[in-house]
């Protein structure tokens, strides 16, 4: 393949001619859409499903917390939709609007999940360390990837090593999303049977609770596929053309 040829396509993306590997992000978007409607959906129809015990998100949350001995973690609320989370730095279960005060079946659910994180790091479970350990890097290498590949292109065609190191860092940003998914499900899996075992929910609201935290753990399903494709793309349109030259 003359030398050129890369060159050209390269630089003629998003250009002239339609690029076909574009449809892989096409593929990514629609997955990480149709999660995210999916866990929507399934929020909103257990949001209006009551528990039999009346319990909010927040006691749901310090009383699992309790029930593992832990005492050091602080529940509280954060403003906004979704946005719960756990921060192993303020040691902190943080519970949005719809989940704090709320006493529904998915909003103890999603508590309930956050609280498996808080678990996972007080007892050091290696691939929440191993997240924590590798985000600044990410975060860095999600953000230079493309500029990256972009410059490298600029400067020497598509053998440049500088693609090459673009390239690089994406494939940490996959390896961020990979490592996310043992993290969610274990956290996910843990809330579930505490939930039933520490009698906070009963019965038929144990299944219901499974559904939303499912639903949940697709959308990073969802994700690292998206990113999976993503490199697949970068690999095909810059990868292994060293070979060519
Ligand atoms: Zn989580």
């Amino acid at each position: 393949m003359p030398y050129g040829y890369g060159y050209g396509y390269g630089m003629g993306y998003g250009g002239m001619y339609f690029d076909w590997t574009y449809l892989l992000v096409l593929v990514g978007m629609v997955l990480s859409m149709w999660a995210s409607a999916r866990v929507n959906g399934t929020f909103k129809k257990y949001s209006s499903v009551r528990s039999m015990t009346g319990m909010t998100g927040a006691e749901a949350a310090k009383r699992l917390l309790n029930s593992q001995g832990i005492y050091d973690v602080t529940v509280q609320h954060v403003a906004g939709s979704l946005t719960d989370h756990y921060d192993p730095r303020t040691k902190t279960v943080n519970l949005s609007d719809a989940v704090y005060a709320s006493a529904s079946v998915a909003a103890i659910g999603v508590a309930a999940h956050e609280c498996g994180h808080a678990m996972q790091d007080n007892e050091g479970y290696v691939p929440l360390r191993l997240r924590a350990a590798i985000v600044p890097v990410v975060n860095f290498g999600s953000m230079l990837s493309w500029p990256l590949i972009l410059i490298g292109l600029l400067i020497g065609g598509l053998g440049s090593p500088i693609v090459e190191i673009g390239i690089w860092m994406f494939v940490l940003v996959v390896l961020f999303q990979l490592i996310t998914l043992p993290v969610e499900f274990n956290a996910s899996a843990r809330a579930v049977r505490l939930l039933d075992s520490v009698g906070i929910l009963h019965g038929e609201e144990v299944s219901q609770t499974r559904k939303v935290l499912g639903s949940a753990a697709l959308t990073y399903v969802a994700a690292a596929a998206a990113s999976i494709l993503q490199l697949l793309r970068l690999l095909i349109l810059f990868g292994g053309r060293r070979r060519d030259n």
